[in-house]
């Protein structure tokens, strides 16, 4: 069988450090908020070319914590209305309802799965406060169209970056192109942890001093609380972890760029859709590979009846989860087709070619 995602053999890769790695933390008998995360706080923000990296307790915490720090800050308010691409994974949307914010819907770009120009300006209401755009698979949004829309009407850009760690478009890079950016290193996410983990990363100085209190119930000295904040931290253990991997991330990113561009170029079949990306260009890091299908549940057990196990991302639009019943009447026709025919393909830095193989040969195979 092979595994849509070997976590396993991901970290085996890298056992005698992260072993090294967990023994220091553990002998430093300081776990919480230490030396590790500060590290690997620098570490990060000095990748993704921000100026700041606040390490979190998860992806989700660190889109609320961003979205909190701004009402904070004074830059937002409940009721104030956020764009956000109507195909995002949950997490975006929950984030904005959780602080009192109203997510506006908007279809992507059927091509690339992104919010794009011409979905945005129609949505811009005088209560529009904020653009939420999401690197949905690794893809990096072209953020150029987003910033100048945002500056025009003066909005913030917060990036859901949590699938595109790396993602890279001459110089604008994921977490380093908008007001802040919230990453994941949920373990399946590009850079993994081994549990939750997550970080925002901003060049806004007031933000990232607001969010550093936030996540700390709200204190910055200890027992004394200036605002209402969280317990939201990266813990030590996983951030010594993370410094182990992000040395290894653009090596690990470059392999599965190498497999995109083989299913890119070698699968061939009428009944498949694959997705569009410029092979010469870094702004895709293949968090997933996603193809189309106009009858994706006979493909998929077909794939799997030839040993290859695949993933949707995601099966039901947010609109229509039982969570947003005051969504489910709206209608997206781009998003509804999106989520009925997307089929993940197995991606990861340790496939085998054997395995890339054969997964192509499968899928020329289909049909026929
Ligand atoms: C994984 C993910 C999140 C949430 O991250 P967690 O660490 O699982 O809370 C948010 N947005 C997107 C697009 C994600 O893929």
């Amino acid at each position: 069988m092979i595994k849509f995602l070997d976590l396993q053999k991901i970290n085996a890769q890298y056992e005698t450090e992260i072993h090294q790695a967990i023994k220091e933390v553990v002998d430093s008998g300081w776990y919480i908020l230490g030396k590790s995360v500060t590290t690997f706080e620098q570490n990060f923000a000095q990748y993704t070319g921000a100026k700041h990296c606040i390490g979190v307790a998860n992806g989700l915490d660190a889109l609320i914590l961003i979205l909190n720090g701004y009402i904070e800050l004074g830059k937002l308010k409940q009721g104030d209305e956020i764009i956000v691409p109507a195909n995002t994974f949950i997490a975006t949307i929950l984030a904005i309802s959780k602080v009192g914010c109203t997510p506006v819907l908007v279809e992507p770009d059927e091509a690339t799965f992104l919010l794009s120009e011409k979905n945005l300006e129609g949505h811009i209401t005088t209560k529009t406060k904020a653009i939420m755009p999401v690197h949905l698979y690794g893809q990096l949004v072209d953020m150029s169209v987003i910033n100048a829309c945002a500056k025009k009407h003066n909005l913030l850009v917060i990036e859901d970056a949590a699938q595109a760690h790396g993602a890279n478009d001459n110089g604008n890079i994921a977490g380093s192109s908008g007001d802040a950016a919230g990453f994941s290193f949920y373990p399946g996410k590009n850079l993994g942890a081994l549990g939750d983990g997550g970080a925002i990363t901003t060049n806004d100085d007031a933000l990232a001093a607001i969010v550093r209190v936030l996540r700390n119930y709200g204190s910055e000295k200890k027992y004394h609380n200036k605002v209402v904040g969280v317990n939201s931290r990266l813990d030590e253990i996983q951030a010594a972890i993370l410094d182990v991997k992000l040395k290894y991330l653009d090596r690990d990113t470059e392999k599965r760029r190498q497999i995109a561009k083989r299913y890119s170029t070698e699968i061939s079949n009428p009944k498949i859709q694959l997705p569009q990306w410029d092979f010469d260009k870094k702004n895709h890091v293949f968090h997933l590979y996603v193809i189309r299908s106009n009858n994706r549940p006979d493909l998929q057990a077909y794939l799997e009846q030839n040993g290859i196990q695949t993933i949707v991302h995601y099966p039901i639009p947010p609109h229509q989860q039982k969570a947003y019943q005051t969504l489910n009447h709206l209608s997206f026709p781009i998003t509804e087709r999106i989520h009925k025919e997307v089929l993940s393909l197995p991606i990861s830095p340790v496939m085998e070619q054997e395995e890339v193989d054969m997964v192509i040969k499968t899928l020329n195979g289909y049909g026929k």
